[in-house]
């Protein structure tokens, strides 16, 4: 039996990823589950999974989650360490699918046992991508892409050189504003950003599929997970959200992965690699769809994307301040303090902050400095829009 861990269970991709090995009794020996404070979704998948321990970020949870879990014999902790802790527990497969920076340290200490990491927790790689890929390889440990586009080039690139790779394509379905005046946009509200028009997914990754900043993120993804160089780094619009990323090589060919806007076939790809196997996903009748349509990513209907290059080209710790301050700037649009096109305002004020600042973005890449970064970062945004009004 593999044994298998889910970092982020309670989630989205974390449903997923338990729907799939849900399908396959016996196959699978789980070792941890790990929720954020959704200890009722959390304590029934332990059960149903027979998971040798539950761990809830959120201490005051754990209460709850004892209760549940009384006389099951699962064992219980909380908090972040517990959940370092719990990535730490020998197991084959991990699925690192924590939302945001909160992921990084449980990714790390997965790695340290030199496990398969699959990984979905994008902003590990945009924080600490050199450091994380830099690790894997001291450990003997294999990092598997999940978000979608990256394991469609992760797939375009089996048995291929990377020598030969001229371009790496990902596509954007354009989220809820795609068609929207530019103009409108100012007055967008958190629920009507939140409406994916092809994917279901958490609220956060939805809002910043109508920002563009997940597409920045996984621009920065691309150069760190594939080592290329960012000017060979495109991002296109395409609005079927099928062709999930093309990769362009040296002859003039375009590899092209297509298939169904559902998450199931990324996570599956990463569980069975490097077999395939069947996957309950739905299979695309081409000549029903008619058209596969593309058209440019504008920069100025979406700042992020070159807000991401700015980071790409300075490198360093400038990717946690991209992601804090962008996490921190989204946490404020939600709350109704910040509109939806000052996302971008912010998070340019802030690289430009804390670029000025010298030192700090040059320091060595370590978990401290990221960790540290990360919460000076949240710090300034919240400064800067108290100072706002
Ligand atoms: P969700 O918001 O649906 O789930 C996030 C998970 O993380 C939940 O289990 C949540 O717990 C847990 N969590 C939240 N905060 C913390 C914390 N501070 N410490 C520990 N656990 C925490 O997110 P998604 O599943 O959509 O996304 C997960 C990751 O995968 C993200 O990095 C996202 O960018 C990436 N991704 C997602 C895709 C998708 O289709 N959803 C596609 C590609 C990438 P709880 O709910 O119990 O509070
Ligand atoms: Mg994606």
């Amino acid at each position: 039996m593999r044994r298998i861990t889910i970092l982020g269970a309670t989630g989205s991709i974390g449903q997923s990823t338990i729907d799939l090995i849900r399908r396959d009794p016996g196959a699978y020996d789980v070792v941890a589950l790990t929720g954020g404070s959704n200890v009722a979704q959390l304590a029934r998948d332990a059960i149903d999974l027979r998971a040798a321990v539950a761990v809830v970020n959120d201490p005051t949870a754990l209460p709850a989650l004892r209760d549940l879990l009384a006389g099951t014999g699962i064992e219980t902790a909380c908090g972040p360490d517990a959940i370092v802790d719990a990535a730490r527990r020998p197991a084959d497969w991990i699925m690192s699918a924590i939302v945001g920076a909160a992921g990084l340290p449980p990714g790390m200490a997965a790695l340290e046992q030199g496990t398969t990491l699959a990984l979905a927790n994008k902003e590990s790689l945009v924080t600490a991508g050199p450091l994380l890929m830099s690790h894997a390889a001291a450990h003997g440990a294999t990092i598997l892409p999940v978000d979608s586009e990256h394991s469609a080039v992760f797939q375009a690139l089996v048995g291929e050189d990377m020598s030969a790779v001229e371009r790496i394509v990902i596509t954007a379905s354009g989220g809820a504003f795609r068609d929207w005046p530019l103009d409108a946009l100012a007055a967008a509200t958190p629920a009507q950003a939140a409406s994916h028009p092809n994917w279901d997914m958490g609220q956060r990754i939805t809002i910043d599929s109508a920002s563009m900043f997940n597409k920045a993120l996984e621009l920065i993804e691309t150069r760190e997970f594939f080592g290329i160089d960012p000017a060979r780094i495109e991002a296109i619009v395409h609005p079927e959200s099928l062709v999930h990323a093309l990769v362009g090589f040296n002859d003039g060919a375009l590899m092209a992965h297509v298939g169904p806007p559902d998450m199931r076939h990324a996570i599956g790809y990463a569980l069975h690699w490097p077999d395939r196997r069947h996957l309950p996903v739905a299979r695309l009748d081409l000549a029903a769809i008619g058209t596969l349509s593309f058209r440019p990513a504008d920069e100025v209907r979406w700042p992020a994307l070159r807000l991401a290059r700015e980071v790409m080209a300075a490198q360093g710790l400038m990717g946690a301040v991209f992601n804090a301050a962008k996490e921190a700037a989204l946490d404020a649009f939600i709350a109704g303090r910040i509109g939806f096109m000052e996302m971008a305002d912010v998070v340019a004020h802030m690289l430009d902050v804390m670029s000025a600042q010298g030192g700090q973005h040059n320091a060595p890449l370590s978990l401290d400095t990221i960790m540290d970064t990360d919460r000076m970062t949240r710090l300034r945004v919240s400064e800067h829009l108290a100072d706002r009004g």
